[in-house]
């Protein structure tokens, strides 16, 4: 009796899915003051999904407009933390430096920057030539450097603290987390969402809800079918590779360096955490709607495949040797201790999907991040929430919107700066 007691008959608001984005949702809508009654399912435990398993970067510095204005409320929110929850920051500010060898990619970076600083992005600069990039970032011994853009405010995050604490407060103010409580069914009565199926310790369980929110990552096309619909959306797999201490480089006090947008590394204590989004490659189909079929319980966040391991033919040095390209001293002086993998959530523009389903009215999708999540997560909570509460939406719903990919055909406000 008293499990049955443990899942709630009826609420306003159910959440599918406890990474970092169904930890914002839930805080956002449980403390937005009007009573709503929220309640989170999570099919293992929270953080089981690729939040935990991010290089959790931060950036201002984006191409879309809607990126830029979601990074610039998330940065203040994220900023915000310790005074707003107690605790230590987690946003730590170390900065974001894109590095060019080329002078078009400059040039096109250039303009961006300028976009970015007239939309409000704080202290962004622009390194023109090698001496100036030189001078600001030591570490970096490529011959042919054009140029960098930077941002202090930049960085990256500690999303397991993050999602800690915002189920932690929005548990505080009457919110509900069920961890391996996994959603079966999202079920419909008279062409809308009347609530979910859920499966708990003593039986699958009826919760009504009018509205559902997918924010289930990688598995949230997997999710929109327990609704009979899909949406546009792939998991594919990301592997970070961590390398050996390095001692004597300060490596601990670098920002993020991105170089040619392809190779990145930041610090991690006294290592690097070294990513490339060049493969596995994106499988056939990813860009059009309906998505490749993927067969949920398929997905296996912490295999590490075949070719993606440490061994010096695998991918993991073939990043580090990209990273070499551009930093020589790499090569003499660091090695692979692990890698780690997780599932980038990808779209076909590689934007956010944060709007209603136009096919089942009560379901609102949170999701499709491609590789942004941990650092949009904050603008996410408050675009859900005024469109649970029907308030004005702090972002541009058209450039997040699923209707047009619906339909294959483009949404405004194009992302270019995919890492
Ligand atoms: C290698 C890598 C590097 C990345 N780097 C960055 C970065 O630098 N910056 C950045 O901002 N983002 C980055 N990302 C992306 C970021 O991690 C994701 O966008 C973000 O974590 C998505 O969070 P989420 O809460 O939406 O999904 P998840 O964290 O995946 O959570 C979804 C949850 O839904 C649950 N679930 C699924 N199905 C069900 C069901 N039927 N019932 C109940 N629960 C269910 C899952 O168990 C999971 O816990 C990276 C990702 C990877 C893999």
């Amino acid at each position: 009796m008293a499990l049955r007691a443990s899942v709630p008959d009826e609420v306003d608001v159910v959440i599918v899915g406890a990474g970092i984005t169904g930890a914002s949702c839930f805080w956002h809508l449980a403390s937005a003051g009007r009573g709503l009654r929220v309640a989170c399912f999570e099919m293992h435990h929270k953080l089981h999904g690729s939040t935990a398993r991010s290089a959790a970067a931060f950036r201002h510095q984006f191409a879309a407009e809607v990126h830029i204005h979601m990074s610039l409320a998330s940065g203040r929110f994220y900023r915000s933390f310790p005074e707003r929850f107690g605790g230590e920051p987690v946003l730590r500010e170390n900065g974001y430096a894109f590095v060019y060898t080329g002078a078009e990619a400059f040039a096109q970076a250039c303009a961006r920057a300028e976009r970015q600083r007239a939309l409000g992005v704080p202290e962004l600069e622009v390194w023109t030539g090698a001496a100036a990039v030189r001078e600001r970032l030591p570490m970096v011994e490529h011959p042919a450097l054009a140029g960098a853009t930077f941002c202090r405010h930049d960085g990256f995050l500690l999303p397991d603290v993050i999602t800690h604490t915002l189920f932690e407060h929005g548990l505080r103010v009457g919110g509900c987390l069920r961890q391996w409580a996994p959603v079966r069914e999202i079920v419909r009565a008279g062409g809308r969402v009347w609530g979910v199926r859920v499966a708990c310790e003593d039986g699958e369980r009826e919760v009504r809800a009018p509205v559902v929110i997918n924010a289930a990552g990688p598995w949230a096309n997997a999710v929109s079918q327990l609704a009979g619909v899909q949406i546009p959306l792939t998991p594919v797999k990301r592997y970070l590779y961590f390398t050996t201490q390095i001692p004597g480089r300060q490596v601990r006090h670098f920002p993020l360096l991105v170089f040619d947008l392809e190779p990145y590394c930041r610090p991690e204590a006294d290592a690097l955490m070294c990513g490339w989004d060049r493969r596995p490659p994106k499988p056939p189909g990813w860009d059009r709607f309906p998505p490749p079929a993927v067969e949920a319980q398929a997905l296996d966040s912490d295999s590490i495949e075949p070719g993606y391991g440490l061994g010096i033919e695998e991918y993991g040095y073939e990043v580090l040797a990209a990273l070499a390209e551009y930093m020589p001293w790499l090569a003499e002086q660091a090695g692979l201790e692990h890698a780690t993998a997780g599932y980038y959530e990808v779209t076909p523009d590689d934007k956010a999907i944060i709007d209603w389903d136009p096919r089942l009215p009560g379901l609102l999708h949170a999701t499709g991040f491609s590789g942004h999540g941990v650092m949009h997560a904050p603008a996410t909570g408050m675009m859900v929430r005024a469109l649970v509460l029907d308030e004005p939406p702090p972002f541009d719903p058209a450039a997040l919107a699923l209707a047009p990919l619906l339909e294959n055909r483009p949404r405004p406000d194009p992302e270019t700066v995919i890492i």
